[in-house]
């Protein structure tokens, strides 16, 4: 059984509390245990970063390149291995983990070339004999707060951008996928990057977040709309950079002259594909009166026939929940639905398996409105609701009537539909023909409303939050 220990200043240490990782499929499975750190180690992490960037932020452009090109190439290279271990802590199916711990890696390949293409500028001032630069600075230590459901991909698009611009980094993961965090630190220490530029401690949000947020310059978090209010009004308080991605209540449109099997295909996938574990999952299927009562049968028969199993398992196309808590939630919001008057299309059942895993078979309701609970908050399970619009303007009316705003998707035919909703919606990410779920790694991600606060994560954007813009007067 492995030990996850903290990385700080370069070193291995352990913490005070070692805390077991869990296989959600098969809850006798003890992965390893996971060294929760101290208030005190915290600040040390935070101490041997600050104390380490003077050997990265200045002249390591070549260094800092070929750093996250040897954390790149060694993700491809292991992909099966780490996404076996991914799939054994966190539940999503192996072919889910492997893809996305490539995700990770083509992340750190692309922030590998963005090192090599910071860039400023020169005006002429506006006095004589004086040329102005603008030019960008590394924020400092940057602390990196992150959730379980992808527990390589999202540190990856933390991380690389942050130790690509020049920063430190104290990273925090999930306290349910401690396994992959550890995996992804190990990779990064043996890379070049020098030591203390780069340090992970584990423990709670509570303890160890909280510690992490009195210390760093910036904030990068990835989690529940609750947790991201906290940690936005901390980090206002101390007036440090802050970014916070957090749920969604994603709609998917159906409109009647769109392509049938497309739009099942999009519905049965957003929605449920990850045990419906996704910020981006499609939670609400708005559906138009035409074609409605083909789509919800349709939709329900491949329900149907969906394996929900062990994540490691040959077939499985659904994994467990993610732990007991989730399944909690899961089980209590199928009630609230019922308790709401939604009719129960697909009933999720707990399944039993062949290992005590936490199985949940996916829920469709149908027959809900837009005010229902379960259209109103994020339910983070396999679980879906359609709601009948009478027409595209009720369906767009309905999709934007939500506190979120991450992920938004319509299936039709129609050019001037389509063209009206990528305009309309307000949503972050806008999805046409397909499902609201599935992201490129070299483009901008981020919602809108509550889903979201502050800059854009990944692709060229990501230079806004870990960097400063400086401006220059020379006098020549
Ligand atoms: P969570 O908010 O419970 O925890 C996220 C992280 O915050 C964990 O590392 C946790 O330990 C830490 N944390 C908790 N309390 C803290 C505190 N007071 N101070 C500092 N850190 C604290 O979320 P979760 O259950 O791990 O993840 C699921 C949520 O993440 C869902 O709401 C999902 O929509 C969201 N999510 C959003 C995106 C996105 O990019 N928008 C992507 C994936 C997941």
């Amino acid at each position: 059984m492995t030990q996850y220990k903290n990385l700080i200043a370069g070193e291995w240490v352990a913490g005070t509390t070692e805390v077991k990782n869990i296989n959600p499929s098969d809850t006798d499975d003890v992965i390893g245990t996971a060294s929760y750190a101290s208030v005190k180690q915290v600040a040390d992490a935070i101490a041997a970063a600050r104390a380490a960037l003077p050997k990265w932020n200045v002249g390591t452009t070549q260094l800092r390149s070929d750093a996250l090109s040897a954390i790149s190439n060694e993700l491809f290279s292991r992909r099966e291995e780490l996404g076996e271990l991914l799939a054994r802590e966190e539940g999503k199916t192996r072919a889910e983990a492997i893809g996305e711990v490539g995700r990770a890696a083509n992340i750190f390949r692309f922030f590998s070339g963005e090192v090599l293409r910071m860039r400023g500028e020169t005006l002429a001032s506006v006095r004589p004999g004086i040329d102005v630069t603008i030019t960008r600075d590394p924020v400092g230590v940057i602390g990196v707060i992150t959730p379980w459901n992808f527990p390589i991909a999202i540190p990856a698009w933390k991380i690389a951008p942050a130790l690509a611009f020049g920063n430190a980094v104290v990273f925090k993961p999930s306290e349910l996928t401690p396994g992959s965090a550890w995996a992804l630190a190990d990779i990064i220490s043996r890379s070049g990057v020098p030591a203390g530029v780069f340090n992970l401690v584990h423990g709670t949000g509570a303890l160890v977040g909280d510690a992490i947020l009195s210390g760093v310059d910036a904030i990068t978090f990835t989690g529940s709309i609750k947790t991201g209010r906290q940690i936005v009004q901390r980090a206002t308080e101390r007036m440090i950079h802050v970014q916070a991605e957090m749920g969604g209540k994603n709609p998917l449109i159906v409109l009647d002259d769109a392509d049938f099997d497309i739009a099942v295909n999009c519905a049965v996938d957003g929605s449920f594909f990850q045990t419906g574990q996704r910020c981006t999952a499609s939670s609400r299927l708005i559906v138009t009166e035409g074609i409605h009562d083909r789509f919800v049968h349709a939709v329900a028969e491949r329900l149907g026939k969906i394996m929900t199993d062990h994540a490691l398992k040959a077939g499985t196309q659904v994994g467990p929940v993610v732990d007991q808590r989730q399944l909690d939630q899961d089980l209590r919001y199928i009630d609230i639905g019922v308790s709401e008057g939604a009719k129960v299309l697909v009933k999720g059942e707990l399944l039993k398996r062949p290992t005590p895993g936490h199985f949940l078979s996916p829920t469709l309701f149908t027959e809900s409105t837009n005010q229902m609970q379960i259209n109103r908050e994020e339910i983070f399970g396999p679980v879906a609701a359609v709601i009948r619009a009478k027409n595209y303007e009720e369906a767009l009316h309905i999709a934007n009537d939500t506190p979120f705003g991450l992920s938004a998707g319509i299936c039709t035919t129609s050019q001037k539909h389509a063209r009206h909703f990528q305009q309309h919606s307000e949503a972050g990410l806008t999805m046409l023909n397909l499902a609201t779920a599935g992201l490129d790694y070299h483009v901008p991600f981020g919602g809108r409303k509550a889903s979201s606060y502050g800059p854009r994560e990944q692709g060229t954007y990501a230079l806004e939050f870990y960097t400063i813009v400086k401006t220059s007067y020379l006098s020549v």
